[in-house]
């Protein structure tokens, strides 16, 4: 459906940022919660490190956010064109059910969306003067 070398393929199917082969996740179901959201050390296909530093990963909390928040506005909506006579609490626990049972893919989303926006596909074999700190040492 969507091409390799979209940052949306890499991000739809949870592979490799880098060369969108490998997996990213240690799981790909996002309700084994005892895993969800642990990322992979490094690549399994191209051998790309997934975190560049310790704490890479603590960005993605922003990326959840806005994910949170742009959920919590649909349900609303959704809730607000569906059953327009709906009342105000009925319509919060609609919102705060639908965010508690999506929690789990926005963490997941979060971190491979967090990932993408720093590594760039460069295919699955090694780029001349490549940043090596994406490399395992
Ligand atoms: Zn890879």
């Amino acid at each position: 459906m969507f091409a390799k070398q979209k940052k949306i393929y890499s991000i739809i199917h949870q592979k490799c940022p880098h060369c969108h082969e490998g997996e990213f996740f240690v799981t790909r179901n996002p309700f084994d919660l005892s895993k969800v959201g642990d990322v992979l050390p490094n690549c399994s296909v191209c051998k790309r490190k997934y975190e560049s530093e310790p704490g890479f990963y603590f960005g993605a909390l922003y990326v959840s956010y806005g994910l949170a928040v742009g959920l919590c506005i649909a349900i609303f909506v959704a809730v607000y064109v569906l059953a327009p006579d709906t009342d105000a609490t009925t319509t919060v626990w609609w919102v705060l059910g639908g965010l508690l049972l999506s929690a789990p893919i926005l963490y997941a989303w979060s971190k491979i969306l967090w990932a993408n926006m720093f590594i760039t596909y460069k295919g699955v074999e090694p780029v001349p003067g490549e940043d090596l700190r994406w490399l395992p040492r």
